[in-house]
């Protein structure tokens, strides 16, 4: 492949990859400035993606130990656990975002604005989609040396129609379309000339979702109702007003701890949310939403709420670019994201070379390797056999380092129902072997949160980085391969994910799930104060730490910002 020279400004077009577009070489060579030069030497390291991920591994690099381009449509990253915040403006947008450019300046990087849309693993290529203010797509290639995956994830749809008529909750473009609505409805609510029917109809808030973010929404827009309408809307009366919840399980926030779920289902029994469990959306109309209740027997009835705004939040699937990525490998089975090995390196892909993390990747093998580990800590029988009951006690301590294990759990229990007990309730080990082969295959081993995607992103920047200098240090030796590199071996141990807790805003309340009962607690103003300032130390730079606090504080005093035009 001819590398032609050209900055993202003016592209030389010209063949080459295999879709005859032009591939562009970011960073040049300046005579004038030696330490650009220098860079420009070292291996080209391309970051897809400006989230939780994509950051962690920018901040963990060393000034020059790649040539670092960054590619995502904003240019800007994005604090996620607030936007329900901002939705309602409790905090302002602008709180929550930096500047992806000041990110990338700290490593002499490039950014380009543009979504990667495909990616040719044998000529090191990613094709980039970038579009122009005219509306027009310029279409390049941009090569790499290492690339990481972490574009994130796209919403579940599972398929219902009428989806368009929701809100999603995910961009800074979301967060404004929800705010407008909100007050926009309250404002058409308190019209004079509105009916009765039709002001109820505005004033119903309907999210599908029962997990932490649709949760938070609720409590962030109950908030707001009670807050400041009773205040400043004279005209509208509180039981005119609703919010609803569509949960599909049988509690919502049901990755928490069951005494956690049962606290907020309770909280926001008081509140008087209302929330429908074990329902399942069936389609969605402009002003109305449609879901089926499965009754004791079995049957199933229909149920329609009219409403004037509804988010969709209810789980994730595959991002296209990732989708893209796993149809070119054949070992990639996973429907909702890349799998990757213990040291986030893509299965499949030439090794050393690509690497996924965060919402588009998971781990393999992790929760089989826990459980290898729990076999050889359990007591066996002279036959080598390991009690059923105690491995189920056993497996409980894994709810401590993968927080999903609750329903991991309820997997393994119900494969075990179907392997032959014999009558002293064991299991022998042949059949522990096809057990754990099947929940391998079965089990996604970490949740899509921040705090995975960060550490991810953490861990593979500090290994990369290491790598550099280890490259450096050892070239000429034999321990550097044929290309150039190492492998990660031998520089980093396996990635392993420290579970820090799950936290979620109910509402002037806040829960805690640190994995054991002891440490799990849920409401209290103390619990409030802790939630803000768990989020508040986890901001992306001091400036937007500042303007949080600063948010926080103008909305104790003056409230909320009421105006719909913005
Ligand atoms: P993302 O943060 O989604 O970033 C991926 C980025 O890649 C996106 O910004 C996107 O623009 C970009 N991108 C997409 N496609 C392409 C492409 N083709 N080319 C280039 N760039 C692309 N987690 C918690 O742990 N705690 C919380 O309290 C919490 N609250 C949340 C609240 C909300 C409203 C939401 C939406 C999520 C919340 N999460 C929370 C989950 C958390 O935000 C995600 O798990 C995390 O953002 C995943 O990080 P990521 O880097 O994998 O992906």
């Amino acid at each position: 492949i001819d590398r032609v020279n050209a900055n993202p400004i003016s592209m030389a077009p010209q063949t080459g990859g295999k879709k005859n577009l032009p591939i562009t070489q970011i960073f040049m060579d300046d005579e004038e400035d030696p330490e650009a030069q220098a860079i420009s030497e070292k291996p080209h390291l391309v970051i897809i993606g400006n989230g939780w991920g994509g950051i962690g591994v920018l901040k963990e690099l060393e000034h020059g130990d790649y040539k670092v381009t960054v590619i995502s449509p904003a240019n800007h990253t994005l604090f996620t656990p607030l936007l329900p915040s901002a939705a309602v403006g409790t905090v302002e947008i602008r709180s929550l975002v930096e500047s992806l450019r000041k990110l990338v300046a700290r490593v002499r990087g490039h950014y380009i604005s543009g979504a990667a849309a495909d990616i040719d693993l044998s000529n090191r290529l990613i094709e980039v989609h970038s579009k122009r203010p005219d509306g027009s797509v310029d279409q390049f290639y941009v090569p790499y040396d290492k690339v990481v995956i972490a574009v994130g994830a796209n919403t579940a749809s599972h398929g219902v129609p009428g989806l368009e008529h929701c809100f999603q909750l995910k961009t800074v473009g979301d967060v404004l379309r929800i705010r407008r609505s909100i007050m926009q409805n309250l404002e058409a609510a308190a019209l004079p000339t509105t009916s009765d029917q039709e002001r109820k109809r505005l004033l119903s808030f309907v999210i599908c979702g029962g997990g932490p973010t649709g949760i938070e929404m609720a409590a962030e827009i109950f908030d707001v109702l009670n807050e400041e309408v009773g205040k400043y809307f004279p005209k509208l009366l509180r039981k005119e007003i609703s919010v609803h919840v569509i949960q599909s399980r049988d509690h919502i926030l049901n990755t928490f701890s069951e005494k956690i779920s049962e606290y907020a289902e309770k909280k926001f029994a008081k509140d008087e949310i209302n929330v429908v469990l074990n329902a399942r959306v069936s389609r969605v109309e402009k002003d109305k939403i449609l879901y089926t209740l499965k009754t004791e027997k079995g049957d199933k009835t229909e149920h329609v709420i009219p409403a004037g705004f509804m988010l969709w939040s209810t789980g994730l699937g595959m991002n296209p670019f990732a989708k893209r990525v796993c149809e070119q490998l054949p070992n990639q089975f996973h429907s909702k994201a890349i799998i990757v090995d213990s040291h986030m390196r893509v299965k499949g892909a030439p090794q050393g070379t690509v690497y996924a993390i965060g919402d588009n990747a998971t781990v393999d093998n992790n929760l089989l390797d826990a459980l290898l580990d729990l076999v050889d800590d359990c007591d066996r029988d002279q036959d080598g056999r390991i009690d059923f009951e105690e491995f189920e006690i056993m497996s409980q301590k894994l709810r401590h380092r993968f927080p999903l294990a609750k329903s991991h759990l309820q997997k393994i229990k119900n494969i075990f129902q179907r392997y032959d007990k014999d009558k002293d309730n064991v299991l022998d080990l042949n059949e522990l072997a096809s057990l754990f082969s099947e929940i391998s295959s079965k089990i996604v081993s970490l949740p899509a949160t921040a705090q995975v995607a960060s550490q991810e992103g953490k861990y593979l920047g500090k290994k990369l980085s290491k790598l550099a200098s280890a490259r450096e240090r050892l070239s000429g030796t034999e321990i550097v391969n044929q290309a150039g590199d190492l492998d990660d071996e031998i520089v980093s141990v396996p990635f392993s994910y420290r579970h820090l807790g799950s936290l979620a805003y109910i509402g002037n309340s806040a829960v805690f799930d640190f994995g054991s009962p002891e440490l799990s607690f849920a409401g209290g103003l103390i619990s409030l104060y802790l939630w803000r300032s768990i989020y508040w130390s986890e901001q992306v730079s001091n400036r937007t730490r500042a303007l949080v606090m600063i948010d926080w504080i103008k909305r104790g005093i003056w409230g909320r910002d009421l105006s719909k035009d913005r």
